[in-house]
């Protein structure tokens, strides 16, 4: 059995990513959806779809503000607005790398094909139990890996696209993990990353006042209780233990800590060197480190999703770096070990496959939100940049919402949180 994960800061490498450099960008085309998923954070009866000059406008808050490798076209889902295709091509003529942030229910052959012509670059596709789909009859999250599949093959088939899925992790659906893990491991061909993202239960806020702009507030209006989360709050850890569960040698390999407390694990990072029969093991801090200090002396920032081909690279990387690094000789040992039993692994290709756990907003005791430090996901709103997961707040009231704890500190445990599920990650 796995060592339970206790999360050392000190052990991992922390992405360099920060305010103004970073690996991704998150921008908001529309609010509209052609889903209902419990615990969406957007209201979809406003704003509607950005016409093509105000995405054009926030484009340019991104240019001047940040340098960043990806684009994540977020929303609502980016799919249902009707200029998708010129949005891709805009963003990818300005210099990033397109990611689609969708439930996938609105991808066809044709839309797919356009899209690639377009210059997109890869997907992340939001499927799990929270959602009410209208294209499955899956009832857990075990089930769901068909229709995941059935969104991986599509890309596979036209090829040269990244293929990533992120799902919300709550106390009900913590057990599946392990299920959906073993499930993409059969595929690191075409599943790239998959993404787990915590769900925050705002049942707990019952332990704080809410403030913005002076006056107090009643946040139930803007985070409202959902059965769904269940009573559990979930912590990184929690996931690695599930992952590990199905995988014992998943290690991480990279993190962002928390904007107030650093020893929290805001996302983490763990890159699997492996085939579709077999894992030889998880790339070191070192190799990652390489990796980003190389992309960045390259192309002047900081790499977040990488292409199918540059994905294909893992026995040549493990074989290369086997010299400098441990960690890195241990997977070539064990692909070499793999050969000399049974030949034909020589003709098979192994794959990098990332696997993110992302732990959002944390309330803590004394009130203090602990962000993700570098948040990749920040996005413009009325020529600022903001937190996408708390952008409701400011748009609702203007400023972000402060919390007071309502009895003595010492009897709080910092457990509470109000975040609702985030559609998006991104995979380094
Ligand atoms: S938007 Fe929120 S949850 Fe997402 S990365 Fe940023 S701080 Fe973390």
């Amino acid at each position: 059995m796995a060592a339970s994960f206790s999360f050392d800061p000190t052990k991992y490498y922390r992405l360099p990513w920060s305010l103004t450099d970073n690996g991704i960008s998150w921008l908001e085309v529309t609010t509209r959806c052609n889903l209902t998923c419990k615990g969406c954070y957007r209201d979809q009866s406003k704003e509607g779809h950005k016409s093509l000059k105000e995405i054009e406008e926030d484009l340019a808050v991104f240019k001047k503000e940040r340098k960043s490798d990806c684009m994540s076209i977020a929303g609502g889902d980016p799919l249902v607005h009707p200029k998708i295709v010129e949005i891709v091509r805009m963003i990818k003529e300005g210099g990033w790398k397109p990611i689609v942030n969708t439930n996938g229910l609105a991808l066809s052959k044709n839309l797919l094909q356009k899209l690639k012509e377009a210059g997109v670059f890869g997907f992340t596709f939001h499927v799990d139990t929270s959602q009410v789909r209208k294209d499955t009859n899956a009832k857990c999250e075990v089930e769901l890996n068909n229709l995941r599949h059935k969104f991986a093959q599509m890309l596979g088939d036209v090829g040269g696209i990244s293929c990533s899925f992120n799902q919300t992790v709550t106390g009900e659906t913590l057990d599946q993990v392990s299920e959906v893990v073993r499930w993409s491991q059969q595929y690191p061909d075409i599943v790239h990353a998959v993404v787990f993202i915590l769900f925050r239960e705002p049942a707990l806020m019952g332990n704080y006042d809410y403030y913005a702009q002076g006056k107090k507030i009643n946040m139930n209006s803007t985070y409202s209780h959902t059965e769904f989360a269940g009573r559990r709050l979930l912590k990184s850890a929690d996931v690695v233990n599930k992952i590990r569960e199905q995988d014992p040698d998943f290690e991480p390999s990279a993190y962002l800590g928390g904007t107030v407390d650093p020893h929290s694990a805001k996302w983490l990072i763990g890159v699997r060197v492996g085939s579709r029969s077999k894992t030889y093991g998880y790339i070191t801090p070192r190799f990652m480190e390489l990796v980003q200090d190389g992309y960045h002396v390259m192309y002047n920032r900081w790499l977040s999703y990488s292409s199918p081909s540059f994905l294909r690279l893992g026995r040549s990387s493990a074989l290369t770096f086997a010299t400098f690094d441990k960690g890195m000789r241990s997977i070539a040992r064990n692909y070499v070990r793999d050969c000399v039993k049974k030949p034909s692994t020589l003709l098979q290709p192994a794959y990098f496959q990332t696997f993110t756990i992302i732990q959002p907003i944390d309330l803590l005791s004394d009130g203090q939100a602990n962000m993700c430090d570098g948040c990749p996901d920040m996005t413009v709103y009325k020529g600022k940049m903001y937190w996408s997961c708390r952008l409701e707040e400011i748009k609702e009231y203007g400023s972000f919402v402060s919390c007071v704890p309502r009895t003595n500190l010492k009897h709080i445990e910092p457990k509470a949180t109000v975040r609702k599920q985030e559609q998006l990650p991104a995979s380094p």
